[in-house]
């Protein structure tokens, strides 16, 4: 079989690119990353990210075995429980680790695990640092003539590849140039999200079913708040806990990526609401203010929740307004492609946008590894890509959306709005106590989350 070389450019070392370059490395595919970060340790707040299975498939295929471990091994402990409360803290619905059937269960290579975005960073940049380039931020591209693609740097400098990579994320450069009709819409909802140490005291103020779940909170005129606890296999000095050993141990102690990592046990919470009920200059806000207003917005919510804001490390906490793409139709293939949030940003409301990133990373190492061995040429490769991801990840856009729009009924206040909380609860009391619903509910989820799925 003939085989063919070409380098390939990616923009951005975040979850999508990084997993690309890690997967192009291993199939011996020249591969150069060019992140605007000036350090791998800048830019990145702490909040976690769930891996669902195709995030774990994607990153088992993409990782040397070794890595893959590292990755298991620095997950933080699997929540048991799914909750929805209301801001009271009363449990509108729970799932606990009993509601499926032995053979219902997701293997335990396909059940969700939970990663600190940082954590999750320096474990993709290991091994790769040869070829990540940082304190390199993207302006613009030129496709020249001989089909090769030159990228440009704001430093004056320059790259040139045969194929570019846009994996910059939802602000992506190279989607405003090669697809300006490309656009990202508000969905109306503002969020704040931060960390609270986890600590005796912090601890007192969960219920079991809160330290060991993710659990949503539903307060008045549509607010919400997702809690869940991170907990790490080592503490506060970075040292492993008591009670690990084995394998995880060893793989942790020599993992140089740790040197790199701040992540230590936390709660993270992350805040919503409509912009109706926000202030003009909510965008400008960070730390202590951003901290502040959540606790103004929240209060007639339980104490307890109330105490997990204050005690926030101000440093966490900034705002996000949280916005979507919006589908469009499949464009003309070239030597300019993208991957991840760079061409679909979705709501968090389903939790998978950095598994989709995740598995547009390993379908485009699939079919770029193709093109490499000569089965296929590059714009079929990427081709391929393109047809194959727009499919499922418009699906992914839509399906998010559906569960975050800050201008529906439920963000209201008056009777329309109290009705519309109130069919919520109800359907969510309903499911709670009639377990065919919940269970067709598990699931459905886990379906669309990527359990028993084979391939792309
Ligand atoms: C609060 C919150 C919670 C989330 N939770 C989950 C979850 O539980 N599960 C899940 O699947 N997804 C989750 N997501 C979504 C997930 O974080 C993103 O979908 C995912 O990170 C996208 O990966 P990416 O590689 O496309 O982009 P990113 O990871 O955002 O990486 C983009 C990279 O490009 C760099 N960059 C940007 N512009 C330039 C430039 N001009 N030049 C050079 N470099 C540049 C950036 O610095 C960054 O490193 C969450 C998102 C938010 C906001």
């Amino acid at each position: 079989m003939p085989s063919s070389t070409f380098h390939v450019l990616i923009i951005g070392a975040g979850t999508g690119g990084l997993a690309l370059a890690q997967g192009l490395k291993r199939a011996g595919v020249s591969v150069a990353v060019y992140e605007r970060d000036r350090t791998r340790r800048d830019g990145l707040q702490g909040y976690r990210v769930g891996i669902d299975a195709d995030g774990k498939r994607a990153l088992k295929a993409n990782l040397a075995p070794e890595l893959y471990e590292t990755f298991r091994a620095t997950c933080a402990e699997r929540p048991i429980y799914e909750n929805q409360m209301t801001h009271k803290m009363k449990y509108l619905l729970s799932i606990g680790p009993d509601l499926l059937t032995e053979e219902e269960q997701p293997s335990d290579e396909e059940q969700d695990e939970s990663v600190s975005r940082m954590t999750l960073r320096q474990l993709l940049l290991t091994g790769v640092e040869d070829v990540v380039h940082f304190d390199k931020e993207f302006t613009r591209y030129e496709q020249h003539d001989d089909g090769k693609v030159t990228a440009h740097f704001t430093d004056g400098s320059s790259a040139t590849g045969d194929l570019l990579v846009s994996g910059e994320g939802a602000s992506s450069r190279v989607r405003q140039q090669y697809l300006p009709h490309a656009k990202l819409v508000d969905t109306g909802l503002i969020g704040v999200t931060g960390k609270t140490p986890l600590t005796a005291e912090t601890r007192a103020l969960l219920d079991e079913r809160l330290f060991k779940g993710v659990t949503l909170t539903h307060g008045p005129k549509g607010a919400i708040c997702i809690f869940h606890v991170m907990r790490f296999k080592w503490d506060t000095d970075g040292e492993l806990k008591n009670g690990i050993g084995g394998t995880d141990a060893e793989v942790i102690s020599n993992w140089p990526g740790m040197l790199y990592d701040n992540s230590r046990d936390y709660i993270m919470w992350g805040y919503a609401t409509s912009d109706w009920w926000l202030p003009e200059n909510i965008m400008t806000m960070r730390g202590q203010e951003a901290q502040d207003l959540v606790l103004e917005m929240t209060a007639d919510w339980h104490p307890n929740l109330r105490r997990i804001f204050e005690l926030g490390d101000p440093g966490s906490s900034f705002p996000l307004a949280i916005r979507t793409s919006e589908p469009i139709e499949q464009w003309e293939t070239t030597n300019v492609t993208l991957l991840g949030d760079a061409i679909h940003t979705m709501t968090p409301g389903r939790g998978v946008g950095a598994n989709t990133a995740l598995r547009d990373a390993r379908l485009l190492t699939r079919t770029l590894a193709r093109a490499a061995k000569g089965e296929m040429t590059l714009l079929e490769a990427v081709h391929e890509y393109e047809t194959k991801m727009t499919r499922y990840a418009w699906d992914a856009v839509i399906k998010s959306r559906a569960q975050m729009e800050g201008h529906t009924a439920a963000h209201k206040g008056g009777l329309s709005g109290a009705l519309a909380r109130a069919g919520m609860r109800a359907f969510f009391r309903v499911a709670d106590t009639v377990t065919p619903i919940k269970r067709k509910m598990v699931l459905a989820d886990k379906s669309f989350r990527g359990t028993g799925r084979e391939d792309d």
